[in-house]
């Protein structure tokens, strides 16, 4: 019987792998692997090793989450050693929960490896600490993906109120909304605000501002995704130490945002 392991990859620099995923990817006959990972990650893979890309490509749709799914059982039933490998940590807006409910409902034996996330990783490479004794006795991690045509369930209220730090991911797309729903909802307009691009990569860029003006400074700069957008005291940290821009190997990993 075949096992699968539903592994984060951590969020760029290959070096931010853990020890047990790096053996899951030396040991799996079949690799199903997102767009977010670093393909040098992969160099490790047994040559013989079956690697399937999950990711969008031009002109192609993303492989369906059913698919995927489907794919998991099916080489786990052949008996193969199964990895599922997706970038940051598997449970954090990855998806990895589904992966695991299916396998298990197969009577598949699935183990989970968990990675470093993106929302307190890549601050970290850009000099923001996500808490700080002072600054920040709390966070949360938010997805600031917004279904077409449906309205999210994310309390911005208690977010904008109860919360110090904020770590968005997906945002970058409703940035304008986002910044709109937590002043609308009580923070104020000159909390400031970074969005770091590509952390912990050798592409990383970050610019700041605040909640009233993080919106024209992003379009200015032509900020894309993979962005986490860190709202909070914290931010300011980072004018006050002058860490060395991160060693990230990942020169290809430009090609994969
Ligand atoms: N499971 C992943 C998150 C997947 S959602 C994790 O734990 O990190 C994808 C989002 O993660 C991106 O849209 C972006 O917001 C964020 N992200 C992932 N890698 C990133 C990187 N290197 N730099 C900035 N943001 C990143």
């Amino acid at each position: 019987m075949g096992k699968a392991y539903i592994v984060g990859a951590g969020p760029g620099d290959p070096d931010l792998i853990t020890l047990k995923a790096l053996r899951c990817i030396q040991k799996a006959d079949v690799i199903l692997y997102d767009r977010l990972v670093n393909p040098e990650i992969l160099k490790d893979a047994k040559r013989d090793c079956h690697l399937i890309y999950c990711g969008k490509r031009p002109n192609h749709h993303p492989i369906k989450q059913d698919t995927i799914n489907h794919l998991l059982v099916k080489y786990s039933n052949q008996g193969k050693t199964v990895v599922r490998l997706k970038g940051g940590d598997p449970f954090v807006f990855g998806r990895g929960a589904e992966e695991v409910e299916a396998l298990v409902a197969n009577g598949i034996h699935v183990e989970v490896v968990p990675g470093i996330t993106a929302g307190i990783a890549v601050p970290a490479y850009a000099g923001i600490p996500i808490t700080h004794r002072e600054l920040a006795s709390s966070f949360a991690v938010v997805t600031g993906h917004k279904p077409k045509g449906k309205p999210t369930d994310i309390n911005w209220k208690g977010l904008a109120t109860a919360v110090d730090t904020l770590a968005i991911y997906m945002g970058i797309s409703n940035l304008p909304y986002i910044c709109e729903e937590l002043i609308t909802h009580g923070k104020n307009e000159s909390t400031p605000v970074a969005i770091i691009q590509q952390g912990t990569t050798n592409h990383q860029r970050t610019v700041t501002g605040t909640l009233g003006s993080i919106v024209g400074v992003a379009e200015k700069e032509g900020i894309q995704n993979p962005a986490i957008i860190v709202v909070g005291e914290v931010v300011t940290f980072r004018d006050k130490i002058s860490l060395l821009e991160p060693e990230g190997k990942a020169e290809n990993y430009a090609t994969m945002a």
